[in-house]
């Protein structure tokens, strides 16, 4: 097969790190990729925004495989695009991206087929916000509908919280149009784990568990980030938990996109909240998530490529991804003050000597070649990727890695897996 990869981050590298390895790959392009991938992937100048040129791309290549990495252009409808033009693409069609695409949508959708989900309330200004907020008490969760980079989702504490969060809402429109409808939301309390499963419509395939960490400080301290590390398996996870997740959402939802004309051929990933009740759902993604794929990847034991062609042709074969029997850990290194604005164009060293490390893996985000130099280009610079035979070897392992790595301004969480840890004990899993 020929394979084009769409996207530039760290997820995107390990995706492509993984279907480099596939045996039905003979030539893998991305599009635009960043510079870790060279060694292994072609990169093509193309903009993610150009649905059209992607095509026309992918066609004058004779590409028979697209994996679409990021959200945006399934929520443009790039499997639309290509769909019409007789290519295959791995990933939803805009109708099916909507359960990520507008969280109004996913909600309402989850209420229509009894899948388990936080109560809610629609609201579409400033007043009924409050009144909604007021009503469910504090904390409570506030949700752009639309898409907002991972950052439309406000957890509100007290009233001058909530006031703050309204105002970013409804009055300096700092979400845009992806706001003009809210969620005004339930805040469930339990363990948040993700679930990933590769759809071809009907039939479903799982991803291995994982556990990732949101906040940029240890112990789940400061501002939300994109993530800042990850492990897998989640060890929160019994089979026993898979299956109810499985039976109470996962299923339900593929079945009740196909009943709506909405089938759903893609990644679906399910983030929810193991609460007292059962699972519940927090979210969608029509993708997989970064950085839990640069953890659950390094464990792929199978041919990634070919089971992306099988579900985006519907016919998933059983068992088309198997798990190795380690753990693996992701540590990310940021730049300096990311999550804000990040600086960039540090230089950055090490990488070499980190990935000397057997078992040692490390994914770019934020890089860009300038001559000979690597320099840093954006918040999340590197993902840090170790396996192991339980969590402790593979997160040690990591951050003896990341030691290697240094530019100016970098930095991490220390304490990736440190809470599993906790519960399972230095020689589980
Ligand atoms: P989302 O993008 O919807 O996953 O939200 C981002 C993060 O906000 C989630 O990963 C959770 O940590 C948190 N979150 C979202 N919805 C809720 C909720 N109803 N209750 C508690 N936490 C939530």
């Amino acid at each position: 097969m020929r394979v084009l990869v769409l996207g530039s981050g760290a997820r995107e590298h390990a995706l492509v790190h993984a279907i480099a390895s596939s045996p039905s790959v003979d030539r893998l392009y991305v599009a635009p990729g960043n510079p870790g991938m060279v060694d292994v992937a072609e990169l093509l100048e193309l903009s993610l925004a150009d649905l059209e040129d992607l095509a026309s791309a992918a066609a004058e290549l004779s590409i028979d495989l697209t994996v679409v990495g990021p959200e945006v252009p399934l929520a443009e409808g790039i499997g639309d695009v290509f769909a019409r033009r007789g290519l295959r693409l791995f990933g939803p069609v805009a109708a099916a991206a909507e359960l990520e695409a507008s969280k109004i949508f996913a909600k309402e959708f989850c209420l229509r087929h009894a899948i388990p989900t936080a109560a809610a309330e629609i609201v579409q200004n400033a007043d009924d916000a409050a009144r909604a907020a007021r009503r469910f008490g504090f904390p409570v969760v506030l949700k752009a509908d639309g898409l907002a980079a991972g950052k439309g989702v406000l957890i509100v504490k007290s009233e001058s919280e909530l006031e703050a969060a309204i105002d970013d809402l409804f009055v300096a429109r700092r979400f845009g149009a992806a706001a003009d409808r809210v969620l005004v939301e339930e805040c469930l309390v339990g363990t948040e784990v993700s679930f990933m499963v590769i759809s071809d419509g009907t039939r479903i395939e799982t991803f291995a568990t994982s556990h990732d960490y949101k906040r940029v400080g240890d112990a789940d301290s400061g501002p939300n980030t994109g993530g800042m590390g990850s492990h897998s398996p989640a060890f929160a996870l019994s089979a026993e938990l898979r299956e109810q997740i499985l039976n109470t959402v996962i299923r339900p939802t593929v079945a009740g996109m196909a009943a709506e004309g909405r089938e759903y051929r893609g990644i679906l990933y399910a983030g929810l909240m193991l609460t007292a009740d059962g699972p519940k759902v927090l979210e969608f993604n029509c993708r997989l998530g970064d950085p839990e794929t640069q953890s659950v990847l390094r464990r792929l034991d199978g041919d990634l490529a070919k089971a992306f062609r099988d579900a985006a042709d519907g016919r998933l074969e059983s068992g088309a991804m198997r798990w190795k029997d380690e753990v693996g850990a992701c540590v990310v290194l940021a730049a300096e003050n990311y999550p804000g604005s990040p600086r960039v164009d540090d230089e950055i060293t090490g990488i070499t000597d980190a990935e000397a490390m057997p078992g040692v893996v490390v994914f770019h985000a934020g890089t860009r070649r300038d001559g000979e130099r690597l320099l840093t280009a954006g918040g999340r610079v590197l993902s840090v990727t170790a396996t192991g035979d339980n969590l402790a070897d593979a997160v040690d392992l990591a951050y003896r890695a990341a030691r290697h790595i240094r530019f100016d301004g970098v930095h991490s969480r220390s304490d990736i897996g440190a809470d599993t840890l906790d519960k399972i004990g230095k020689s589980g899993g």
